[in-house]
């Protein structure tokens, strides 16, 4: 096995907000529907800003050692030895420990936050607070569908939850609206005016930001003139018959409206259609199946133009970060459309068919969601490590001009960050390894602040104690994040090859070092690595890497840029969905219990049975064709089975035990995830049951790729070969 897998340790997720490893206890109030992050401590060091070792700069942590009655620290990273600034100087205990290590959590705790100094702000300004810029296609089919009604109705109480620094305070992002079709319509809504002013911008291949003054507002200011707004925009264009839309220009143009106000932000686009309107970023349909299985799939995953590459890189610079509700009925490109949300740390939400009545709860969630989630803007993040051992790779929601700084345009507690390792020297069972994570970033409020998250690992020359240690779960997100980034530039037979053969080694190099001699015939797994196989099976059978070419490319295209930005927890979720017998939840209130997940596999599933299945972007709730009448009465309120309408996304609200035990569970599953998961009802035997299946992954697939049993086999065969 070789080092640099052993050392893929977690870093994921250490960035999420507030998710760290230690924390001080709650304080803060409940946070609205997210699970509530307990804000970490907040370190002041003065004007001098944070105290770093002066030779690599990592931050002041509890790898520092104190030396000489405490006039000097020794770096735990380079070894560098420091002197302590005067207003630092603590005396040291017997054990060599400083009097305060206790009361200063840069001293005691994993992680922690400094308040950055002006040297750590652009041009050694104070950043303003961000703002929020909301961009809504206005062409003809949103407006006949009632789309765009929708997104303005919500838009006013949305409005109302726009993040804040502290729970009290008035929050202090500013707003801003700019509708289009093929040209951009900015609005002036100035607290002053009687009513908001339009102004159009027909030159999209050089766009300009008609008006700075009154175009990003504080809401509450302008409140009444955004309202009319708001009512007005469905109306003004109403009789419009544009169907052309432009995509590019509309990005450069929030850029351009932030640049402008000297601030960061974020753009929330609402749109529909492929941009085939003359401009820059003007894409074709170029969706070409004959590709499939080919050297030249991945064109497929690759955006059309270098224009969005360079929008997006253009966008980082400016902590300009893109968030994108795509409404496609038909192929738009997602490849393209989706590059720069993915590359400035933004969301792509996508509600394929559209349709008001069944998908708008959905759209309506996601939208609520993405305005009030914790986020940082403008952010820059280094990882130091002690010696020995290197960061090499980042996977996410990045923009990288050199080997060190990850550059991103925002982070949010839903992001992650992938970070692969490398050994290159020896590493002492000692000292361990020691990682230290630091991200610069602006607040909701405008405050500048570097997020410090330390991490200590052991080592071992052993390679048993290293099996026994390792995280699977973490394993399968850099596994697949490496592989989905592969698909850009590689045929994706040679990745599932490769994905196959790093399984085998690590399976066979187990067996060959660890394990106790057994029969040829029986294939051995680590404990800690039991469930390895399934996984990689599911990655295998991913939409992304299988080639098949009744698959929709958006989907595939979508599903791989998801997956680029997901935490460890999203993307064990995601390759392998929960599956709930329902039927055997306690329904006992006043808190009913989740029932144990069973195992994806129709082997699971029984005519009697009702059953959830979620993977964080899709939920079904499925009824066995000889699914208890009771249950079924308490659940829909409805005599049998036959009378069950499976059009419903949400489910009734009965009042029985039943309905609320399924209610507070689905409702569970629901608030831990980043997306909005739409309830589709099926039923056994029914045609949409093919969707449900598709997520029992222990099985053969649908579309193709082998059960969990064949892949063992698969696997046992590899192990085999590489042993003899
Ligand atoms: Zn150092």
């Amino acid at each position: 096995m070789s080092a640099r897998r052993a050392l893929s340790v977690r870093v994921a997720q250490a960035l999420c907000a507030g998710r760290a490893s230690k924390q001080r206890t709650a304080q803060q109030g409940p946070r609205a529907t997210r699970p509530s992050c307990t804000p970490l401590y907040l370190v002041n060091h003065g004007e001098a800003g944070p105290v770093r070792c002066n030779r690599c700069k990592a931050y002041m942590c509890p790898f520092m050692q104190f030396t000489e009655g405490g006039r000097r620290f020794q770096c735990g990273f380079c070894s560098c030895v420091n002197d302590v600034p005067p207003f630092y100087f603590q005396h040291l205990d017997h054990v060599g420990r400083r009097l305060d290590h206790g009361e200063r959590p840069e001293l005691s705790l994993g992680s922690y936050e400094f308040v950055a100094t002006l040297d750590y702000c652009r041009k050694n300004k104070p950043p303003n607070p961000p703002a929020f810029i909301f961009m809504i296609d206005v062409s003809y089919s949103n407006i006949k569908s009632g789309l765009v009604r929708l997104i303005c109705e919500e838009l006013k109480t949305v409005l109302e939850r726009l993040p804040r620094e502290e729970p009290e305070a008035p929050s202090a992002v500013r707003v801003g609206f700019v509708t289009y079709n093929k040209v951009l319509h900015f609005f002036n809504v100035k607290s002053n005016l009687a009513q908001p002013q339009m102004m159009v911008v027909t030159d999209v291949g050089e766009v300009f930001v008609p008006l700075l003054d009154g175009f990003l507002v504080n809401y509450h200011e302008s409140q009444s003139v955004i309202h009319n707004l708001l009512d007005q925009i469905p109306e003004m264009f109403a009789d419009s018959n544009e169907n052309e839309t432009v995509f590019a220009p509309v990005i450069q143009a929030g850029m351009e409206a932030l640049k402008a106000a000297d601030c960061p932000g974020k753009l929330l686009i609402f749109h529909s259609s492929l941009p085939t309107a003359e401009a820059p970023g003007k894409l074709r349909n170029r969706d070409d199946k004959k590709l499939i299985n080919t050297d030249k799939e991945k064109v497929l995953f690759q955006p059309q133009t270098g224009v969005y590459d360079s929008l997006a890189r253009d966008c980082v610079a400016h902590g300009c970060c893109v968030t994108l509700f795509l409404f496609p009925s038909q192929y738009v490109d997602v490849a393209s459309l989706g590059l720069v949300p993915q590359l400035t740390g933004g969301t792509l939400y996508r509600y394929n068919n559209f349709q008001m009545h069944l998908d708008s709860q959905q759209f309506l969630n996601d939208l609520r969601n993405d305005i009030e989630k914790k986020i940082g803007f403008d952010a820059i993040m280094r990882v130091r490590t002690s010696t020995g051992f290197r960061a090499t790779d980042f996977f996410g929601g990045i923009v990288m001009n050199n080997t060190t700084d990850v550059e991103m345009a925002a982070i949010d507690c839903d992001k992650a960050v992938t970070v692969e390792f490398k050994h290159d020297d020896k590493l002492g069972e000692d000292s361990g390894a020691l990682i230290q994570c630091a991200v610069l970033y602006t607040t909701v409020g405008g405050q500048r602040r570097l997020r410090i998250h330390n991490l200590s690992l052991s080592c071992s020359a052993q390679l048993a104690d290293l099996y026994k240690s390792c995280e699977t779960d973490a394993l399968v997100n850099f596994f697949a994040k490496s592989a989905f980034k592969a698909v850009l530039h590689q045929p994706l037979k040679l990745i599932r090859e490769i994905l196959v053969n790093q399984t085998s080694h690590m399976l066979a190099c187990y067996r060959k070092n660890c394990a106790s001699p057994s029969a040829a015939s029986q294939l051995i797994l680590p404990d800690s690595m039991k469930v390895l196989p399934v996984y990689m099976n599911s990655l295998l059978k991913n939409c992304v890497l299988l080639s098949r070419p009744d698959i929709p490319t958006d989907e595939r295209a979508y599903q791989r840029q998801l997956v680029m930005t997901m935490g460890v927890a999203d993307s064990q979720l995601f390759f392998y969905p929960q599956l709930l017998p329902i039927h055997t939840a306690a329904t006992q209130s006043p808190s009913p219990t989740v029932p144990a997940a069973v195992r994806c596999s129709e082997a699971r599933l029984s005519e009697e049975g009702v059953f959830l299945l979620a993977n964080g972007l899709h939920m079904f709730l499925w009824l066995g064709v000889s699914s208890p009448p009771e249950l079924i009465q308490g659940i829909f309120n409805v005599p049998s089975l036959a009378h069950v309408n499976a059009d419903m996304t949400v489910l009734p609200e009965v009042g029985s035990p039943h309905s609320q035990t399924l209610r507070a569970i689905v409702g569970a599953l629901q608030r831990k995830r980043p997306y909005s998961m739409k309830l589709v009802i099926v039923k056994q035997r029914e045609q949409p049951e093919m969707a449900f299946r598709q997520l029992l992954v222990e099985d053969k697939g649908l579309d193709g790729g082998p059960s969990y049993m064949d892949f063992l086999c698969c696997l046992h065969k590899g192990v085999c070969q590489l042993l003899n």
